[in-house]
């Protein structure tokens, strides 16, 4: 396996999801925001930028909303591939997968939870990553302007970075797929090709990968900040909340990597489990949740 195995993987993964038919409203929906999410890469970015020579980056944290865009980029990475295997005069045979990592950038926050702490390492294993993590200040994380500056002045080759932010995100609503960080900010282009999906289509594409997702939304966490900063959602406790049932049955049980037996999540750390058994309640996994309003309900406010 290699980066070229995992994208062809990817590619296929998506291929799959686009042909599920007669399903629920929300299958269709996510069908026409991956067509679009692929568009914007194929079309609209690719076009403008190598993917494979390093001009772009990806901003991943681990969470859930960068890892399907992660599946999506790759799948499109294997298709940008091919197209240009085709436009060869050389026999497909002859050519290789350029890269071998694809480069991303981790900005390591101060009290991250060590389970999405490890879930960034094991992924970066399997993704095929080439990973920068930001140097904290002495334990303190930088903010995160200088920490992209950094980055940049250690890798000047970057023009773009993928960002899997989404309009129902704090500030989004009038973001843009492609755009140029604010004059405050080092200078780069800011793709955001996830910007159309909403929760829901998160969860059911997801799901459906069969991919490892980080084990904290099975705590009940449905978007993940720091440690202090973070509970599992309000809305999905067991004892004072009635949930509809999970919305992703059929994803779940049709889902596409075979050799994980059912949802899959990434193992918890001890901490992490120490500090879930010391809350008052039970809470549902965070997939049942699809109100885009609520999805950050469970992020205490800085004072
Ligand atoms: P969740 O909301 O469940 O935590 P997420 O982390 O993918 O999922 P956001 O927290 O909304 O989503 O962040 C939006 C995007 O910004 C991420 O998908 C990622 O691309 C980028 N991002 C956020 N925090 C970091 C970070 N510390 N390092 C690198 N990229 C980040």
């Amino acid at each position: 396996m290699g980066l070229g195995s995992v994208s062809e993987f990817c590619y296929n993964l998506t291929e799959s999801y686009l042909s599920i038919k007669n399903n629920t409203e929300i299958i269709s929906e996510t069908q026409n925001a991956i067509r679009l999410t692929r568009r914007y890469l194929l079309e609209d970015i690719f076009t403008l930028w190598n993917p494979l020579n390093s001009e772009i980056s990806f901003s991943y944290n681990g969470g859930k909303d960068c890892q399907v865009l992660l599946l999506i980029y790759l799948g499109c990475l294997w298709e940008f591939f091919q197209m240009h295997t085709r436009a060869s005069q050389f026999d497909a045979k002859y050519h290789q997968f350029p890269s071998e990592r694809l480069p991303a950038v981790f900005i390591d926050q101060d009290e991250i939870f060590p389970t999405l702490e490890q879930f960034v390492t094991d992924t970066v294993d399997r993704y095929f990553l080439s990973l920068y993590e930001s140097l904290r200040d002495g334990g303190k994380s930088a903010d995160m302007s200088e920490a992209f500056r950094q980055f940049l002045k250690m890798n000047p080759e970057t023009k773009g970075i993928v960002i899997g932010i989404r309009h129902t995100d704090p500030f989004a609503q009038n973001l843009l797929p492609i755009q140029r960080t604010d004059p405050d900010w080092p200078d780069f282009m800011r793709l955001q090709p996830l910007l159309h999906w909403k929760l829901a289509n998160i969860w059911s594409f997801l799901l459906y990968s069969g991919e490892p997702t980080c084990g904290l939304y099975k705590l009940g966490f449905t978007s993940i900040g720091n440690i202090n900063e973070t509970n599992p959602n309000p809305y999905l406790k067991a004892t004072e909340h009635t949930v509809d049932d999970c919305k992703f049955q059929w994803e779940i049980e049709n889902a596409y990597n075979k050799s994980c037996s059912s949802i899959s999540c990434s193992a918890l750390h001890g901490d992490d489990i120490e500090r879930a058994q010391k809350l008052d309640d039970d809470y549902f996994p965070g997939w049942f949740l699809t109100d885009d309003s609520l999805e950050r309900a469970g992020r205490i406010k800085r004072k």
